[in-house]
């Protein structure tokens, strides 16, 4: 993984990264490959729809090494804005230099920009990448006053959580309806039990057990938690399982507790790690 200098503030928190070769696993869970390959192909630009740890940002990753293409990924927060993905004038010496943003890079050399959670970015965001999700194609800079049809193989990837209860951090229908949309859900039982087992080396039977309980939680709404558990945390608890924390342990502190801070539903949860793990 190379770390690459979009001139970005310090106080500006992002994640930007270009992937390279090495391929990472992703257990295919429906059609999501081939509507990839087709949006790709027919250069329209795609939205990844589901709660968080459901494998939205590793499906990117692998669909970038598949069809061999660089990947840029933006963390999207508050603080995103068009400035930090289109980029900058920085100071340079005597001179002022213009130094391109993630985005622009994508635009020009062809390569997939993710953004992660763009409905968190601020909303300038969404008007830049305006005329990228048209059939324009276009990345209009405005600081230059200069505009870029985006090169063949460029392709824009967003992800968004519909399931967020804040109210404010909606897509608008405008925006939605400007890419193709996939949705992404917890994976089967058997699926998740690989991707648990390939992930992390834990044997199966474990992996099972943590599946189940998984599921057992993801089906009690009265306990109201805003988000539940996660591919992501069932992935985790394997991985210290594996690496030697004792079982119930490594569920408590891995899974449970980061799903809730009040005393009663932690207890709920821990007395039910007990009987099922
Ligand atoms: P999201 O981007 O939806 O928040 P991630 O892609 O970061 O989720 O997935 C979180 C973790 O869950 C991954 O690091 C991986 O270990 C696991 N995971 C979830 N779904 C899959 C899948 N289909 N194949 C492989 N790993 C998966």
């Amino acid at each position: 993984m190379k770390k690459m200098n979009f001139g970005l503030q310090n106080n500006i928190k992002m994640n930007t990264i270009i992937e390279e070769v090495k391929c990472p696993f992703y257990h295919v869970v429906g059609k999501e490959v081939e509507v990839f390959e087709q949006v790709y192909q027919n250069k329209l630009p795609i939205l990844l729809k589901g709660p968080t740890g459901t494998g939205k940002s590793r499906f990117v990753e692998f669909m970038a090494n598949k069809l061999g293409k660089k990947l840029i990924t933006i963390s999207c927060h508050e603080e995103t804005s068009s400035t930090d993905l289109i980029g900058r004038f920085i100071i340079k010496g005597a001179e002022t230099i213009w130094l391109d943003g993630p985005l622009t890079t994508a635009v020009k050399n062809g390569y997939i920009l993710y953004l992660d959670e763009v409905a968190e970015a601020r909303p300038d965001v969404i008007v830049a990448i305006h005329s990228l999700t048209d059939h324009r194609r276009e990345l209009f800079i405005d600081k230059l006053g200069e505009t870029y049809k985006a090169h063949d193989d460029f392709m824009l990837v967003a992800s968004f959580n519909p399931g967020y209860q804040r109210g404010f951090k909606e897509l608008k229908p405008s925006t939605r309806q400007r890419f193709v949309a996939l949705s992404f859900q917890y994976p089967e039982p058997k699926v998740e039990q690989e991707i648990l087992v390939q992930e992390t080396g834990i044997e199966h039977d474990v992996a099972k057990k943590i599946v189940i309980l998984g599921n057992k939680v993801r089906n009690l709404t009265e306990l109201g938690l805003t988000e539940t558990v996660s591919t992501r945390l069932l992935v985790d608890a394997a991985k210290i399982i594996h690496s030697g924390l004792a079982k119930r342990l490594a569920v408590k502190v891995a899974v449970m507790e980061p799903l809730s801070d009040e005393k009663q539903i932690l207890e709920a949860l821990y007395d039910l790690t007990d009987l099922m793990i």
